[in-house]
C-alpha cells in the first residue's frame, strides 16, 4: 500500500479539500481525507467547534497514520538513494540533504496537525457536496457541448446562486433545452 494525499481546490467554490489514492490499487479510486478550508458558500455545512473542544480523535489517529507512513517513506527513499550512490561525493551530497528531508517531514506534520485539529476536518459530507457540485457543472457543460458541436469551453462560463443552483452562460446561439431539462439548471445566452 502506497497512499498518496492530494489537495484539491475545485473551480466551483473556494473550499480546499484532500483525498487519498493507493498507487498500488488505483481501482479503489479516491477516498476522502480531510476538509482543509470551507468557503463562505459551504460554511453552513461545517461542524462548528464545541465548547468542550472535543474532536473526532479516532478519525484523526487513522489519518495521522497516513502521514507517518508518508514521512517514513520519504526518509526510506532517501536512505535507499544514499545506499545506491557509488561515488563518495555523490553520497556526501545526498547525506547533506537529509536535513532537508527531515525539515520537509516536520512541515508536513505541522501542516496536517493544523488541518486535522479543525472541527470540520472530518466533514466528508462537505467533500461529497463540493464534488457533486463540481461534477454536475462538468457534466452539464459536456452535455451542452455534445448537443452543440460548434461550442467550445471558451463559449461557456458558469455561476451558482445563493442556493447553489447552477447557471451556464453561453456566448453563442445554442440549443439549450435538453441540457436544462436533463440537469434541472438554467442556461442563459449572453454577449
Ligand atoms: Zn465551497
Amino acid at each position: 500500500m502506497t497512499i498518496n494525499i492530494t489537495t484539491w481546490s475545485p473551480d466551483t467554490c473556494r473550499c480546499e479539500l484532500s483525498y487519498t489514492n493507493d498507487s498500488e490499487n488505483p481501482e479503489a479510486g479516491s477516498i476522502f481525507y480531510a476538509v482543509h478550508m470551507v468557503c463562505d458558500e459551504h460554511a453552513h455545512l461545517a461542524t462548528k467547534a464545541t465548547l468542550s473542544g472535543e474532536r473526532d480523535d479516532a478519525k484523526s489517529a487513522d489519518k495521522f497514520k497516513v502521514i507517518e507512513d508518508t514521512k517514513a517513506r520519504n526518509l526510506d527513499q532517501h536512505q535507499q538513494a544514499i545506499k545506491r550512490a557509488h561515488l563518495p561525493h555523490h553520497k556526501r551530497e545526498l547525506e547533506d540533504t537529509t536535513r532537508l528531508i527531515n525539515e520537509h517531514n516536520a512541515r508536513v506534520h505541522t501542516h496536517f496537525t493544523e488541518i486535522l485539529a479543525q472541527p470540520f476536518a472530518h466533514d466528508e459530507h462537505i467533500y461529497k457536496a463540493v464534488l457533486a457540485e463540481n461534477q454536475t457543472k462538468n457534466q452539464a457543460i459536456g452535455h451542452l457541448m455534445e448537443q452543440n458541436p460548434h461550442l467550445t469551453h471558451l463559449h461557456i462560463t458558469f455561476s451558482h446562486d445563493k442556493a447553489r443552483k447552477l447557471t451556464l452562460h453561453v456566448y453563442k446561439d445554442a440549443e439549450t433545452k435538453p441540457t436544462e431539462e436533463k440537469f434541472g439548471i438554467t442556461v442563459r445566452r449572453v454577449g
